[in-house]
């Protein structure tokens, strides 16, 4: 069920110096959906999540969280409302699981150090939340990829955001790995948890993903119900090749057409 918007994104253009990258870009993210973003590499992605998540300021439209535009939040009350989830990575710290996951507390902690039982709590929950309780004092480093990255999920989750964003989070694991965060984060979207990914498989976005939105040239495309919006023709306006769909057991698929003669078939 889609929950109320948690974030409201109007008319936001956003320039590096003299280049613009986005163009009046207009987007509703609400609790309760994932939002799948797909775009060709240097579409503007990357940027419209650091607008978003407050690190690039805004000259031009206006974000919106909660009902309240994020130039009036400070770092620390949007950190606590909106997480960032990376793409994997190795610290170069041996920080243990739990430690990784207390990261996510930092925006609701005072000036004392130690953690509050809120905090443990909000820990314990989310390590729980995504079955990593036995490995909570493993080295972070010594997980596999997918371990590593569900840690990551995690962290976003202990910091009891509304909103997640998250950044290819899948790209560097195995087919296994890839299935397991996708579910995960799926569920926890189903429990009312706002989410926007950026991914590049169409695929996954049309397995998993309740909504999407396609970029190219800092241009939203298309945006609506992910089965609506990820067809052939979108894909090959985003990406200049020719693409096939399919569908199998109520499943849609998508694949591309490899030979001109498949293209000329097709
Ligand atoms: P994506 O995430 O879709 O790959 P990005 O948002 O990273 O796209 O980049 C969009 C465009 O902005 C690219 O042309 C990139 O070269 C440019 N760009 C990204 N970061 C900067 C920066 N800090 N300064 C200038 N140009 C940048």
């Amino acid at each position: 069920m889609a929950g109320k918007t948690l974030m409201s994104v109007h008319e936001l253009s956003f320039a590096y110096g003299r280049r613009t990258i986005l163009h009046e870009i207009s987007l509703n993210l609400r609790g309760g959906r994932l939002r799948g973003l797909l775009g060709p590499n240097g579409s503007g992605k990357t940027t419209l999540f650091k607008c978003c998540l407050g690190f690039l300021k805004v000259a031009r439209g206006q974000i919106e969280l909660e009902g309240r535009s994020i130039a009036e939040y400070s770092p620390r009350e949007l950190a606590a409302r909106v997480a960032y989830v990376p793409q994997e990575h190795r610290p170069a710290f041996p920080y243990t699981v739990r430690e990784m996951v207390e990261m996510g507390r930092t925006p609701h902690r005072g000036a004392i150090p130690a953690l509050s039982k809120a905090d443990h709590r909000a820990v314990d929950q989310a390590l729980a939340r995504l079955n990593l309780t036995a490995l909570a004092n493993e080295n972070y480093n010594h997980l596999s990829g997918g371990q590593r990255q569900l840690v990551l999920v995690a962290r976003a989750l202990a910091q009891e955001a509304a909103l997640l964003f998250l950044d290819e989070p899948t790209s560097s694991l195995d087919f296994s790995n890839q299935l397991i965060v996708w579910e995960a984060v799926q569920s926890i979207a189903r429990e009312g948890l706002g989410a926007i990914i950026c991914c590049h498989d169409p695929n996954h976005i049309l397995w998993f993903c309740d909504e999407a939105a396609a970029i190219k040239d800092g241009r939203i495309l298309a945006e609506g119900p992910a089965r609506e919006i990820i067809t052939r023709g979108l894909l090959e306006e985003l990406y200049d090749r020719p693409i096939q769909t399919a569908d199998l057991n109520g499943r849609s698929f998508i694949y591309p057409l490899t030979s001109p003669r498949e293209a000329n078939d097709a």
